[in-house]
């Protein structure tokens, strides 16, 4: 490969996260890199303070705020440490002393942000798919809640389980919290269905390093006094995102994704496109004879990460291996599950989609 070639390559990349970006979104940076809109510097360079900064955080809230049609009663939060940084703060913040929190577990996240909640108080998991193996989400009418909960949480799709919420879930009065790092801004949303959401943002967002945290205002009066600074949403909120020196670069990407999304035609018009890129991989595991086996329950497969095995686990490296060979990186399924997984995020182009299904037929073919 030539200094060109290497510098210009795209594959196909099904990474579950950080996942791919859209094109125009990379293009459009990398123009800016050197000097942004002629500030004579990119925006890793510029203060935070800066006006020309307000305007892109302004922008990146505005784009969240505009795509999800978030009313008045919600705040759009910018902070760091990941989604899993929030399996802490959501109860830190949250959960009222002596009360306990109700938790659903439909897969690998749920499981751990439960692990991190019991170090603060008391948990009721009120639905848990671990026997099952993570393939199924509840029905709404088979949940019951504590009826004094501080809240509900729940993942609106698993990552690695590739089980995704067709439903917002109603907490029926209390407060519902969802971890919707791999589905947020896929879909439209019933947004008053939701206290608080949040999301790494290196999925469907931005790259990695900004967590997006949509909160409803009035659930911050509850915020306890005395948390450590940057731990507290409340401070969050007083400081607009910068109690501190925010992820300046990241915060950026956030605005140009949002824009290349309402460019698209926004969450509705994105479903659309991710329901037929899913479609076409979902049909291809059907009529393959079971020779590729989906892992979860067709009511709630989810439309972000695909996922499936072939006969052995030699087959599915084997598979991973050739694909690679076709431009197509980031298919091997999660250390802990193994298997297959094909991440479509947004951005993930049809194309590549179709690259897949071709390559799925063909090594059917050659290895009944
Ligand atoms: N929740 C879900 C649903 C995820 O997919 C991930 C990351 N893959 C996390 C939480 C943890 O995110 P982070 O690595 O940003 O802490």
């Amino acid at each position: 490969m030539n200094i060109a070639e290497k510098r210009f390559r795209r594959v196909f990349n099904f990474s579950s996260g950080p996942g791919t970006l859209p094109l125009p979104v990379l293009e459009r940076a990398r123009d800016e890199l050197l000097s942004l809109d002629g500030a004579g510097m990119s925006v890793m360079e510029m203060s935070h303070r800066s006006d020309k900064f307000g305007e892109i955080l302004d922008s990146a809230r505005k784009g969240i705020c505009d795509l999800l049609a978030l009313t008045k009663s919600y705040t759009v939060l910018f902070l760091q440490g990941g989604a899993t940084m929030q399996f802490s703060m959501v109860p830190m913040n949250l959960l009222r002393n002596g009360d306990s929190a109700d938790y659903v577990i439909t897969g690998a996240w749920g499981e751990k942000a439960v692990n991190e909640t019991k170090k603060f108080g008391n948990v009721n998991v009120v639905y848990d798919d671990k026997p099952g193996g993570y393939r199924n989400v509840p029905r709404q009418d088979a949940l019951m809640f504590t009826p004094h909960a501080s809240y509900i949480h729940y993942t609106s799709n698993e990552t690695i389980d590739g089980v995704e919420f067709k439903y917002d879930l109603d907490g029926h009065g209390v407060p519902v919290v969802c971890d919707a790092s791999s589905n947020i801004l896929s879909k439209p949303i019933d947004i008053r269905k939701y206290d608080l959401i949040y999301a790494g943002a290196q999925k469907n967002i931005g790259p990695s390093g900004v967590t997006v945290v949509i909160v409803k205002k009035e659930l911050l009066e509850r915020v306890p006094k005395g948390l450590p600074a940057l731990l507290d949403y409340r401070i969050f909120a007083g400081y607009d995102s910068m109690p501190n020196t925010p992820n300046t670069w990241g915060i950026y990407l956030v605005s140009l994704v949002c824009n290349w999304l309402k460019e698209m035609g926004g969450v509705e018009k994105i479903a659309v496109i991710n329901a037929e890129k899913a479609k076409l991989i979902y049909d291809a595991i059907d009529s393959s004879d079971g020779f590729y086996a989906g892992h979860a329950e067709r009511s709630c497969r989810s439309l972000m990460n695909l996922t499936f095995r072939l006969p052995t686990p030699e087959l599915d490296e084997q598979f991973c291996a050739e694909a690679e060979k076709n431009e197509m990186s980031g298919l091997r399924g999660h250390r802990s599950v193994g298997g297959i997984r094909a991440s479509i995020y947004n951005a993930f182009p049809k194309e590549g989609v179709e690259r897949l299904v071709e390559f799925m037929s063909d090594f059917a073919s050659r290895n009944r």
